[in-house]
């Protein structure tokens, strides 16, 4: 049912501090749950499910669909919408405060969720990089221009793309205008899917992986033997002969580096570099006396 009038018939006015532009677009809600590929039986847990029009969509695959959602405002709504579903759970709570694993038991889950954008990036962390089970498929709604940049290609990479394409293969299912949600947002938006690698792309320690890819990006459009170099705290030419060694001319810039390069650029620190006690890399005799 369209949100604006459900949204009237309770009284309840959007909150821009929850992000609370709801999908009113049919066409939309249909490229999302084909996106998400559910079987009847699968799991799918709904980040924010608002006033329930993507929920229903979930519920009607058959799926077992657990939606939360933070404003218990919407909660009548949702009960309203979702009671006649005998496989959707409605659960209120924080995405940041609940465990999503515990949310959908055993077994494998999709997760599914048109994000406030303010979460975004900290909620693809989470799901890709923290939970005790990862999610088997995200379709997220975000910002378009953050879609972008996560599937980004060599030559445009940041540190969001080299972090989401790490753990998964990431596209843009559909791009949406503004009008396809009450209230408009200001900003556009689009549907992304990541499936998050079965086996690691890479044998490498993530915590050396992500140390490295953050000091090759810790200084804007530098070239890589100098914001790699001060990035590790050593000298660029130090950097510079790390990065030849795996054979990554040192003039190059961060963004443009695919995955496996920055793994084999990692190997290589992890190789040349001697940790210090708290576990980071330090400066190596060598360099400090060049
Ligand atoms: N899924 C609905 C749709 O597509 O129309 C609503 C999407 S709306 C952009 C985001 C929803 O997430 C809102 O209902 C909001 O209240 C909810 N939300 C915001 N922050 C949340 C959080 N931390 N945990 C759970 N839900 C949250």
């Amino acid at each position: 049912m369209n949100p604006k009038y459900l949204l009237d018939a309770y009284e309840i006015a959007p909150k821009k501090s929850l992000g609370q532009n709801f999908l009113q677009d049919a066409h939309i809600l249909g490229k999302i749950v084909a996106a998400a590929e559910l079987k009847p039986g699968d799991t799918v847990l709904e980040i924010g499910a608002g006033t329930g029009a993507l929920t229903v969509a979930l519920a009607q695959t058959h799926a077992q669909v657990v939606a939360l959602e933070i404003d218990d405002r919407l909660l009548p709504i949702l009960q309203r919408q979702l009671g006649d579903f005998p496989n959707v759970e409605i659960v209120q709570g924080d995405i940041e405060e609940v465990d999503p694993v515990a949310l959908v038991g055993g077994g494998e889950y999709t997760v599914v969720a048109n994000l406030p954008y303010y979460i975004t990036s900290k909620i693809i962390r989470l799901l890709l990089e923290s939970v005790s089970r990862k999610p088997r498929r995200l379709v997220l709604t975000i910002q378009q221009e953050v879609a972008e940049r996560i599937v980004a290609k060599p030559g445009d990479m940041s540190l969001l793309a080299v972090s989401v394409q790490f753990y998964g293969k990431a596209e843009i299912v559909t791009k949406i205008n503004p009008g396809a949600f009450f209230p408009r947002p200001e900003v556009a938006s689009a549907v992304i899917r990541i499936d998050p690698h079965i086996h690691p792309l890479m044998s490498i320690n993530e915590e050396v992986f992500f140390e490295v890819v953050r000091a090759g990006f810790s200084q804007k459009r530098k070239q890589l033997k100098n914001s790699l170099g001060f990035g590790l705290g050593i000298s660029h030419l130090e950097a510079a002969q790390i990065l030849l060694s795996v054979e990554v001319d040192p003039s190059r810039r961060a963004e443009t580096l695919n995955i496996e390069e920055w793994g084999a650029l990692a190997h290589a620190v992890a190789r040349t570099l001697p940790r210090s006690e708290s576990g980071r890399f330090r400066a190596s005799a060598q360099a400090e006396t060049a």
